[in-house]
């Protein structure tokens, strides 16, 4: 026996796990039919006794029962023969419910189905797989239909009349059997099955006309309905009784139930050689009528499967060039490139480079250190020609006197200048000008250096210099050691962290997998969360002592010379990069005029945006009063020092000052730009006198400390750097370096369910597509490997049959 019909099913429910070509990602799609096994599919019109028929062949009770359109979808039943099974029972395998015991929950299950497509729908397309396993089923497949034929229901629009009619006729197509449903006690002329068969089989060679209730007619009647020519089939009519048969006793007026084979018994007529009656001999004919039709389709099987293998292979070569690839290989390589980016960045980012990235962080703040207590003291000058001895240059007298605002305003004049160009204009003008930073504590102690006047005179260094500069030295060296060394430096090395990990993260595969993107951002920032606030503590613990002295060895002193030789260095191709860029951005005579402009303001104290407004007004007033000299509004006086004449004390009082300048128009922003322009020379002047100071010899050597404070707060950054880092690389960098790829298995790689993997991989369209191609073909093999054998089988079975 080959049970050909049983191997084909095996294989169909193979076939039905292959996602067709086009891919268009609908499950559901239909196959094209050359993938497709012949099924029965019954048509009958309503109450014609179809699904009396369908329970009878099954031998249970398991269709929804109603008069309103209770079949919405396709049913596609396969029946199952389980010879050695006790038990019966049924499954949706679209639902994944498992096996279902109980046929009235699988009566159930498919009314709610049926009912959960919308009326106004009427009928959906997509079938519902029910299986059914038992020992007394032949194997079979049968498909049961929403009647069109049922439609009696005027109210349905002609629209949704079509649809139901569309999707019947797409399964009564070849190769398809039809079993044509009619009641005996209707005239087969208006039989609706038998219509739509003959518009489908026209030649009527594969449809079986069933006629159902052969007890309500009388039995010659019957008999001629199964055995008339009107509307011939070659598979010929069977009569079948579903129900139990009420019928008179004998001569006795009660009445006694007769099954179908009692009824059949009974009644002489029906003992006619040749006549079909009885649903076992339905089902037989069922069984070999599929089997016949499953023979015949095998071959045209075999084609369509081999093509769509070959279209399926040849896909994968053009599209893929044949590589292979499984959900969890993909994972697996996906973790695999994060490990090696994280292991690159681990390689090349040790202590040194740890290092390297906090020092450069303390040296940003020496030298804004530097520029506060330093670089905007008034006497610095002197700080720095007395190292140097040297006399101060003229323009030194111009330094003193506004130094205190130089230095701290230049640092944001240069982060404005050298940032993109969003400069601003300053707010409102003040006629005076704030009082510049703090540090004037020994000019007003001891006068020293007040007005400036003369640049020739330099005062005598003493005891009260060195305290003064000594305090200056522990306020610098406090302001750098107390300024949240252990917080900012490990927050430095977090954001450098994680910076790290989102650039690993953002790049190919991770951008197809959101979720663990974040996942892996969650995870790295929960281990340096973990970590932070004990490294803050451990570094501060350990410069701790640097609060309080700072102990320099004369080898450190003389790198640190060097160091912050650069660092100057440093500043002044800034500040000169700086002032090259405003150069450019300013017509330069204009720039000029602005800037003695300025210079004169400064002179008397004033503010020069202020200075202006205050000059127009004043001009107005005389133009009006005297209707002479309108001011020129466009073009600056072409010489406006002309008009004025510099205060040579630069004592006089305020108002008399505004008066000595001349009137000429000048933006608030091209002002804005003459002091920025004022600044930034004014910051190169000290800077270059400090690089000249910082390479004396005095400056070679640690006592001498007081004159150098960037040598001297270089050791100290460099002290600081050195400790923390040595935290830093033990508690937070090393740590993490151990944690994140086990943070990473665990997380991403152990404790996957094959879905869950699965998923992960379809999130990469490319790798889903190639998934799917790749399940395709291991399927359709499979497929293939099976039908070879199942042609083998049958070529053996026909010799020996011949041979027979
Ligand atoms: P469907 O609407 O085509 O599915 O028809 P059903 O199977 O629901 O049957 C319609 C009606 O006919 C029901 O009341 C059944 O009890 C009844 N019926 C079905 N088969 C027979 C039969 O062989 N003899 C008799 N007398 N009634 C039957």
């Amino acid at each position: 026996l080959m049970e050909l019909t049983k191997k084909l099913l095996e294989i169909q429910t193979i076939l039905k796990t292959v996602s067709p070509s086009d891919s268009g990602g609908n499950d559901e799609a239909q196959h094209s039919s050359a993938l497709q096994l012949p099924s029965i599919v019954v048509i009958g019109s309503q109450s014609s006794g179809k699904s009396s028929v369908l329970e009878a062949i099954v031998g249970q009770e398991f269709l929804p029962k109603g008069t309103n359109m209770v079949t919405r979808r396709p049913i596609e039943l396969t029946l199952v023969n389980t010879p050695n099974a006790t038990e019966e029972y049924g499954e949706f395998p679209q639902l994944g419910l498992g096996r279902i015991d109980d046929f009235r929950h699988i009566q159930r299950t498919l009314h709610d189905l049926n009912m959960a497509v919308p009326e106004d729908e009427c009928v959906s397309d997509r079938p519902i797989e029910l299986r059914i396993y038992s020992p007394h089923v032949p194997d079979l497949r049968l498909v049961d239909l929403p009647g069109y034929i049922q439609v009696v229901n005027r109210k349905q629009p002609p629209v949704l009349r079509q649809r139901i009619r569309d999707l019947c006729e797409g399964y009564l197509r070849q190769p398809n059997i039809i079993l044509a449903v009619c009641a005996a006690d209707v005239d087969l002329a208006n039989s609706e099955a038998l219509k739509a068969s003959r518009r489908n089989d026209p030649m009527g060679t594969r449809t079986i006309g069933v006629i159902t209730k052969v007890d309500v007619a009388e039995p010659d009647m019957a008999v001629h309905m199964l055995t008339q020519n009107d509307y011939p089939l070659h598979l010929g009519y069977i009569g079948v009784v579903c129900k139990p048969v009420k019928e008179k006793a004998g001569r006795t007026s009660h009445e006694i139930l007769l099954s179908e084979a009692q009824y059949f018994g009974r009644h002489a007529e029906f003992q006619q050689p040749g006549l079909q009656v009885g649903v076992g001999t339905l089902r037989r004919k069922l069984v070999r009528v599929l089997e016949e039709s499953m023979r015949r389709s095998l071959s045209s099987l075999v084609d369509a499967v081999r093509s769509e293998l070959e279209e399926t292979k040849y896909q994968i070569k053009v599209q893929y060039n044949d590589e292979r690839v499984s959900p969890e290989s993909y994972m697996a390589e996906s973790l695999d490139s994060l490990k090696q980016r994280f292991k690159a960045f681990q390689q090349q980012f040790g202590k040194p480079q740890l290092r390297a990235e906090v020092q450069r962080w303390l040296e940003s703040r020496v030298m804004d250190v530097c520029a506060e207590l330093y670089w905007s003291n008034p006497a610095v000058g002197e700080l720095s020609n007395h190292v140097t001895r040297s006399r101060a240059a003229g323009w030194l007298a111009d330094i003193r006197t506004k130094a205190a605002q130089v230095a701290t305003t230049a640092a944001s004049v240069l982060s404005e200048l050298l940032a993109a160009d969003t400069a601003k204009e300053q707010k409102g003008p003040q006629l005076n000008k704030a009082s510049a930073g703090e540090p004037t504590g020994r000019l007003s102690s001891n006068g020293k250096g007040k007005g400036g006047s003369n640049g020739q005179t330099v005062s005598e260094w003493g005891d009260e210099d060195d305290a003064y500069w000594d305090h200056q030295l522990d306020r610098a060296s406090a302001l750098l050691t107390k300024s949240g060394v252990g917080r900012w430096t490990t927050q430095m090395v977090v954001d450098l962290l994680m910076n790290n990990v989102t650039s690993m993260v953002d790049a190919e595969p991770f951008v197809h997998h959101p979720e663990t993107r974040e996942m892996v951002l969650g995870f790295s920032q929960a281990i340096l969360r973990n970590k932070y606030h004990s490294t803050v503590d451990q570094v501060e613990n350990t410069i701790k002592p640097f609060k309080y002295e700072v102990e320099v060895e004369q080898h450190e002193w003389a790198k640190a010379q060097k160091r912050s030789g650069a660092l100057i260095e440093n500043e002044i191709r800034m500040c000169r990069q700086a002032l090259a860029k405003l150069r450019s951005t300013t017509p330069k005579k204009q720039l000029q005029q602005a800037m003695q402009f300025v210079a004169m303001a400064d002179k008397r104290g004033l503010d020069p945006v202020a200075v202006q407004v205050e000059l127009a007004r004043r001009n107005a007033e005389h133009s009006t009063s005297s209707s002479e000299q309108p001011p020129k509004p466009e073009k600056p006086a072409t010489e406006p020092t002309n008009q004025v004449q510099p205060t040579p004390g630069g004592d006089s009082g305020d108002g008399g000052a505004l008066d000595d300048i001349g009137y000429a128009q000048y933006s608030p922003r091209l002002l804005r730009r003459a002091q920025q322009a004022m600044m930034m020379q004014d910051r190169l002047s000290i800077l270059h006198l400090r690089r000249k100071a910082l390479s004396s010899s005095t400056c070679s050597t640690v006592e001498n400390k007081r004159f150098c404070p960037e040598i001297f707060l270089d050791v100290v950054a460099e002290k600081l750097a050195y400790n923390a880092v040595m935290f830093i690389n033990f508690e937070l960098l090393q740590d993490f370096f151990f944690q994140f790829p086990r943070e990473l298995d665990s997380n991403l790689y152990y404790g996957k369910s094959v879905q869950q993997t699965r998923d992960f991989a379809t999130q990469n369209p490319r790798i889903g597509k190639q998934l799917v191609l790749l399940e395709r073909r291991a399927r359709l093999e499979l497929v293939m490997s099976r039908l070879q054998d199942l042609v083998r089988q049958q070529v053996a079975a026909e010799a020996g049959g011949k041979g027979r």
